[in-house]
This record gives C-alpha cells, sequence and structure tokens, in this order.
C-alpha cells in the first residue's frame, strides 16, 4: 500500500471509473508521418527515425505510421528502412502507411511488403466534410467511387485497409455512414474518425463515435477497429482523446510533444501519461523523457519549459511555501508523498526527479534543501547570505551563481 492512500481524495473517479474501458487502449504513433507535416520541423535522419521508432517500441505503443511511400523515393527508402528494422529485431509494433486514395500511393506500400515480408496496414485517406467537397467541387458519388477503387485495389494486393475520412468532425452523418460503409463493404477492417482541422469538443466525439458505433459498425456485422485522430487547434487534443476512449473507441492516434500540422496532433506523451494517471495502462513509462527529447531534438523543435510532465519547469519550484511542503515530505523520507503534494502528476513514475529551486519568493528552507542536496554544510550564515542574494534578483539563481557564493563564503571563513 502506497504512504500516500487515504491522503488524497480522488474526485476523477467519484462517481465511477473514469474511462470505463472494456478493452486495453491502443496507440498509433504518427510522429513520423502527420508529425513531420508541421511547417517548423526537420524530416530526420533515417539514424534517427531508427531511434524513435524503437523508443516507441519502448514505450509499448502499438502500432506506427512510418511514411506515406508514395511521396517520393526519399520517403519510401526511409519506409522501407524501417520496416526491415521491425522485422530483423522482430518488433512488436504494428506498421502502416498513409496513402492517398490513389494506385500510385497504394502500390509503394504493397512493394514494402514483399521486400520485406511484415504486414503492413494501408491508410488511404480522403476528404469527408461539405467544406471541403465544395472547395475541391467532389460529388459525394466521386468519393464513394474513389473509396470503392482504392479500398479494393489496396485488398488486391493483400494489404490490410485502414479507412480514413479526413475532416469527419465536421461531415454530414449520411456520408460518414455511406463512406465507412462502402469501405467495409469492400474490405477495409478498420476506420479512421478523424478530427483533421481541430473542430471538436468531446461533447462531440461522444455524439459522432456513438454514431460510428451504432450506424456503421453494428451493421456491418463485421469485427471492425475504430480508431480516432485528432489535432489541437482548439487546445482539446488531448480530452477528445480520452473521450474517444470512453466512446468505445480502440485505438487514438498522437505524436510526440504533438508535433503536426499548424498548433499539432494529439500528444503521444499526454495521452499516454493520462492513461497511466487513470490507471487504463500499467507500463513502465520512465523512458517517454527520452522519446520527447529524441523527437525534440530530431525535428528541431524545442519543449517550452512549462510543457506538461516533459517541460523543464514542469517539477520546478522555487516558491517557499510550496517548497516547504515539499521539503517536509522529503524528511519523511517519502518520495510519493514528496512528489505528489505539490503536483498532479509523481514524477517518478516518468524517471523525473523534483527541483528546488531558490529566487526572491523563496523561503530559507529552500535554500537549506538546495545545499543538502548539492552536499554543502547548511551552516546559519551561509543560509542567510544565498537567502539575501535571492531577495534582491528578479529570477530564480542559477546553480553557477548559488555555487559561487558558496566559494566566496568559504573563502572569507578560513580567510584565504
Ligand atoms: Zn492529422
Amino acid at each position: 500500500m502506497a504512504i500516500t492512500d487515504g491522503l488524497i481524495y480522488d474526485w476523477n473517479s467519484a462517481s465511477g471509473p473514469e474511462l470505463g474501458l472494456t478493452s486495453r487502449p491502443m496507440l498509433d504513433d504518427e510522429t513520423l508521418r502527420d508529425g513531420l507535416q508541421s511547417p517548423s520541423v526537420l524530416d530526420p535522419p533515417i539514424e534517427k527515425k531508427l531511434r524513435i521508432l524503437h523508443l516507441m517500441e519502448d514505450l509499448g505503443i502499438d502500432s506506427a505510421d512510418l511514411g506515406l511511400p508514395g511521396a517520393g523515393p526519399r520517403a519510401k527508402a526511409d519506409v522501407l528502412r524501417l520496416a526491415q528494422e521491425i522485422s530483423n529485431c522482430k518488433m512488436r509494433i504494428r506498421p502502416n502507411c498513409a496513402a492517398r486514395t490513389t494506385e500510385a500511393d497504394i502500390r509503394p506500400i504493397a512493394e514494402i511488403v514483399q521486400a520485406t515480408g511484415i504486414e503492413i496496414e494501408a491508410a488511404t485517406f480522403l476528404g469527408s466534410s461539405p467544406i471541403r467537397q465544395y472547395a475541391e467541387d467532389w460529388t459525394l458519388d466521386f468519393l464513394l467511387r474513389t473509396t470503392e477503387s482504392a479500398v479494393k485495389f489496396a485488398r488486391s494486393l493483400g494489404l490490410p485497409v485502414m479507412y480514413v475520412t479526413e475532416d469527419t468532425t465536421r461531415a454530414r452523418p449520411e456520408v460518414v455512414k455511406k463512406l465507412y460503409t462502402t469501405a467495409i463493404e469492400c474490405g477495409a477492417r478498420s476506420i479512421v474518425v478523424c478530427d483533421t482541422v481541430g473542430h471538436v469538443t468531446p461533447a462531440g466525439v461522444r455524439a459522432l463515435l456513438k454514431f460510428v458505433r451504432e450506424e456503421v459498425v453494428k451493421p456491418s456485422g463485421e469485427k471492425i477497429r475504430i480508431d480516432w485522430h485528432g489535432h489541437s487547434d482548439r487546445g482539446l487534443a488531448v480530452a477528445n482523446s480520452l473521450a474517444a476512449f470512453e466512446a468505445g473507441a480502440d485505438q487514438v492516434h498522437g505524436t510526440a510533444l504533438g508535433i503536426g500540422e499548424r498548433v499539432g496532433n494529439t500528444p503521444m506523451d499526454q495521452v499516454l501519461v493520462n492513461l497511466k494517471l487513470m490507471g487504463a495502462i500499467e507500463r513502465d513509462l520512465r523512458k517517454l523523457k527520452e522519446y520527447c527529447a529524441v523527437v525534440s531534438e530530431a525535428v528541431g523543435v524545442p519543449i517550452p519549459p512549462n510543457y506538461p510532465v516533459m517541460g523543464e519547469d514542469a517539477f520546478r519550484t522555487a516558491t517557499g511555501v510550496h517548497a516547504a511542503a515539499v521539503i517536509k515530505a522529503f524528511r519523511k523520507n517519502d518520495v510519493e508523498l514528496a512528489n505528489q503534494v505539490y503536483s498532479g502528476v509523481p514524477s517518478h513514475w516518468f524517471g523525473i526527479d523534483q527541483k528546488i529551486e531558490i529566487g526572491p519568493m523563496s523561503g530559507k528552507s529552500n535554500v537549506i534543501f538546495w545545499l543538502e542536496k548539492h552536499s554543502v554544510k547548511a551552516t546559519d550564515d551561509l543560509v542567510e547570505k544565498i537567502f539575501a542574494r535571492a531577495k534582491q534578483a528578479d529570477r530564480v539563481l542559477t546553480d553557477a551563481e548559488i555555487l559561487e557564493i558558496c566559494k566566496l563564503w568559504r573563502c572569507s571563513v578560513s580567510g584565504e
């Protein structure tokens, strides 16, 4: 029993299990495809993509979009190398590849399957909302014909098909029903419900997925996997993804740090953190920080300091009252307690330590704690010196600044 039992009343589960899942929640990593559509990212070299793929595997992520091999020779070469890695290392992660609903995009996937001998799902995507249809001059008839020929073509090459409707969250119900039903009749065994433009709210997710389950999947009589794919334009991607699981989605898509077009996709790391905190998954997530750091470095997008869990400030405090509570908890020799008294996320679950800093809002306990952590004897005199300096500062003191005060003080005491 954890020592924090009875010390936290959890309103999140006060009215029953939070997600009410009937099966294990699955995750599809879109970092190496949709994530790379961010206008700010670099397309990483293949060595880095391989490292990212292995980190996905280590985190127990179920499947990964390896890329869109129809995009050109480099994209195809990278997808082939990633697929070879999965085969050579006997990785558990299930690969898929994106494809527009054209033979030119679908055929390269089948070629990679032939070359590697592993199964790859073809994620064929097509716009579905009236606004997109209007902009593109697409009739419903055209969409249905395109769906039918693409899914049938992929199946004829032996590829399992996940059929993706872009902008599903703004599409008319009858169109959603017709498109998915056609895809399923032609052999698709998973369907991907997309909030491509980041429009939907959790209420919309629940309504749409209920419709898909009752009006599409149930009448089909087939075992169909339902995927949810969301974007962050309204800042609701994580909440929407959790709502999707609750509403019957089998698998949710995300990218490391939420990188992706405009403001990005659902952040995979935040979904993992929440699933773990909700007790929906048990796995060890101490590699999550490495996964985020490697992706951040590989794509050239820095992690903001206030980013949940992974940001530099996520577990840093300089405030006197907060730090005092954390320090008292540490003094009870209980990491679990210390890491939860002022944070909704226990940092050690993710391999991260809390940091007590010294700044103008700090109390003397911050100083004493900092000195002890750095194996410096906390005499009253030295504590007073650092505390006085911090009170005059307009920001948190750096480690180098504090060590310098310690050094000067030691010299003055020893008369050097
Ligand atoms: Zn997307």
